[in-house]
């Protein structure tokens, strides 16, 4: 197996308020390998966007990463300063965020922003910008015509493509996407998750995409992480996960989202809420939900075990793996 391309080992972030400090992402590990869709599925609060802001190192105060490494193409991410984290951000890695909207200067066209974004990483001449600004808007399916336009001047979805696009100046190695299509109506969002894959395809790059869509995930990535109450919960391969999940988490995750392929069946939700991460439940921190709970869930905090290529969190895996022995 080559080695990964990114490795986060160990994780953890928390919000230093003066109330309390909130543990936001607690000992997360994961590796990406070139060319790798990463799916990141989880409910809202559970640290998923925490997560990837602390990977592209994008957290400000009060959220800060209080241990682990983001070790890229070699590099701790962690250790990097201001100043050589320049160098990597945009050029090797990039970020799509949630909203364009937001994430976009109002006060400046798209080829402003691109030429901004280019001139950030040394002396580019103003053609070869102009015309590696039209390459990545056709990459998008967006007319050259729309590089003088304002953000408010396009629809969401050619928002959310010019970001992509601006994305790909450098064709990166891994691009990160925190819920990019969330925004958008579901026949915009069908469309440009088909290009995205289409993208990535043609230039091999690596993605981290960050949703709650479980249909998304199912569909265009090659493996999923369920996270919960800031952890890991369950990491493997989107079809085992899919086909056979074995976390009480990730079974109720699915059994709440409609399958297009078998016979019709309720949808059922979890029971209760996220846990306050501030306060999180002693023991298993998902155990308040969890129809398999048992006595000792409320006091042992689980591992992850690895069962078969998956790995999980949830102490119904110690027992079997301990009978097996
Ligand atoms: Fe449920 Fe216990 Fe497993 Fe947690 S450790 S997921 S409470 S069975």
């Amino acid at each position: 197996m080559p080695e990964p391309l990114l490795e986060v080992d160990n994780l953890s972030v928390s919000y230093l308020t003066d109330a309390a400090d909130i543990g936001a992402v607690d000992r997360v590990s994961l590796t990406v390998h070139a060319g790798e869709f990463l799916g990141i599925v989880g409910e809202s609060g559970c640290g998923k966007s925490t997560l990837v802001f602390a990977i592209a190192q994008l957290l400000t105060p009060p959220a800060e990463i209080t241990s682990g490494r983001v070790v890229f193409k070699g590099q701790d991410l962690v250790q990097l300063t201001d100043g050589e984290l320049r160098h990597v951000r945009w050029r090797d890695y990039s970020v799509v965020m949630q909203s364009a909207m937001n994430a976009l200067n109002p006060m400046k066209s798209i080829a402003a922003q691109f030429k901004d974004t280019m001139r950030a990483h040394g002396r580019i001449s103003a053609d070869a910008i102009r015309t590696r600004s039209t390459e990545v808007l056709h990459l998008v399916g967006i007319d050259a015509a729309h590089l003088d336009s304002y953000p408010h001047q396009l629809s969401g979805g050619m928002r959310q493509r010019a970001m992509i696009a601006m994305a790909l100046l450098f064709t990166p190695q891994l691009v990160i996407m925190d819920e990019p299509t969330s925004a958008l109506d579901v026949v915009a969002q069908r469309s440009l998750m088909t290009q995205i894959k289409e993208l990535q395809q043609q230039f091999g790059f690596a993605v981290i995409f960050v949703t709650h869509d479980m249909s998304v995930v199912a569909h265009y990535s090659d493996r999923v992480m369920v996270m919960y109450a800031g952890q890991v919960a369950e990491i493997g391969a989107t079809s085992s996960i899919f086909e056979r999940p074995l976390h009480p988490y990730s079974k109720g995750l699915l059994d709440a989202f409609p399958s297009v392929h078998g016979p019709r069946r309720a949808l059922t939700g979890i029971p209760g809420s996220p846990p306050d991460l501030g306060r999180p439940p002693s023991g298993c921190r998902f155990h308040p939900r969890c129809s398999e709970a048992m006595a000792q869930c409320t006091t042992s905090e689980p591992d992850l075990y690895i069962v078969g290529e998956t790995e999980v969190r949830c102490l119904l895996y110690a027992e079997r793996l301990r009978d097996a022995v």
